[in-house]
């Protein structure tokens, strides 16, 4: 317990976020729900990130019994790989999931598959473990606009494509907030500088459509949101800016590939431009550091958003 605690984050409104021990600390976040009693878990981390999840279910005194949702907002293995496992351990939750995701977490094969394609065998396992597939029985297909209950709250699931065809977002109108999984971008707190929160779009493979991305965004704020929980990584509140910073980052991305869509060496001069242009991002932000810890913090999002940049100006 000890140990675990120190992986977690509390919030206002019954949430905490959860490390999901994902690559490095504080990358990707499980948010933990709790309402009069019950819980749901809002993106899962990988079957590895199970102890968390566990521990943190122990920390708040909440029976795994009393677990009532499972919200996995798109089937991306850092959001959903460990939804099976997890499942096995709360003997009443659903698993809510888009129309379009539902059948990658009955039968995770073309999930694994692709993913193995984008990491290698041997990364894939040490980064995911084993897939546990969810009986249909225990899934819950969430349409466009379902309206969920947890404890005395609604959640409301809207649909949110950009980041990937099969995402949703998980609105609480009554506190304001929203859990966006990856569809507001990532903000790692590695990059906040006197409080001040950075933004960038995550873009990966096989579904990046620029213009649904800013849709989306648009249609997250016009909830109003106070609070934006992001699985990489929790709260964010700086919200107008942080929303104009995003899809100006996404029409920039979109951009740069298509000024490098017919380059003989495209993937490598994207990759480049790629990090000279959120370093230019992150000196006007303030942040201190020098290139290698830049690097450091960007080089994995780099590679998935340029794989994800070349798939979108492929399908063009
Ligand atoms: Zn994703």
């Amino acid at each position: 317990m000890p140990e675990v605690v120190s992986k977690l984050t509390d919030f206002a409104a019954g949430i905490t976020a959860i490390d999901a021990d994902y690559v490095r600390p504080r990358l990707a976040a499980s948010h933990l729900v709790i309402d009069a009693g019950r819980a749901a878990f809002v993106d899962t981390g990988t079957t590895h990130s199970l102890p968390n999840l566990l521990g943190a279910l122990a920390a708040k005194n909440i029976d795994p019994a009393d677990v009532d949702w499972v919200l996995a907002t798109h089937v991306h293995l850092d959001h959903a790989g460990g939804a099976g496992a997890l499942m096995q351990a709360l003997p009443n939750a659903r698993c809510a999931v888009h129309p379009r995701g539902a059948r990658h977490l009955a039968e995770p094969s073309k999930l694994i598959a692709g993913s193995i394609a984008v990491y290698g065998r041997e990364r894939f396992n040490s980064l995911y473990g084993v897939i546990v597939p969810i009986p249909d029985s225990r899934l819950f297909v969430a349409e466009e606009g379902t309206v969920i209950a947890l404890g005395g709250r609604q959640l409301e699931l809207i649909h949110t494509p950009g980041h990937a065809l099969h995402h949703y977002c998980v609105v609480d109108r009554a506190h304001e907030l929203i859990f966006s999984g990856d569809t507001f971008g990532i903000s790692y707190r590695d990059f906040d500088v006197d409080g001040r929160e950075f933004i960038f779009p995550t873009t990966t493979p096989v579904h990046f459509d620029p213009e649904a991305l800013c849709l989306s965004v648009d249609r997250l704020m016009s909830y109003r949101p106070r609070a934006i929980y992001l699985t990489h990584y929790a709260e964010v509140r700086d919200l107008a800016r942080l929303a104009r910073e995003m899809k100006e980052r996404v029409r920039a991305y979109a951009d740069l590939g298509q000024r490098y869509a017919a380059a003989p060496d495209r993937a490598l001069r994207l990759r480049k431009s790629m990090f000279a242009m959120m370093s230019a991002w992150l000196d006007e932000h303030g942040f201190p550091r020098d290139d290698g810890e830049r690097h450091r913090l960007l080089d994995d999002d780099i590679e998935l958003n340029c794989q994800g940049v070349e798939v979108w100006l492929d399908r063009k």
